[in-house]
């Protein structure tokens, strides 16, 4: 998948917030919707494996 380089890079750099499935900033360390701090970083892995 090297399609859009620049956004993928700019969807993996995102965090997922585990609760609620916001994205969040890859720097964020709480989601910014529901304050979880179970955020977990979008892995490359998303499809295929
Ligand atoms: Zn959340």
């Amino acid at each position: 998948m090297t399609r859009f380089p620049e956004a993928e890079n700019r969807i993996l750099n995102k965090k997922i917030c585990m609760k609620c499935n916001a994205r969040n900033a890859s720097r964020a360390t709480r989601c910014r919707k529901c304050s979880s701090e179970s955020l977990r970083p979008k892995s490359k892995e998303a499809k295929g494996g």
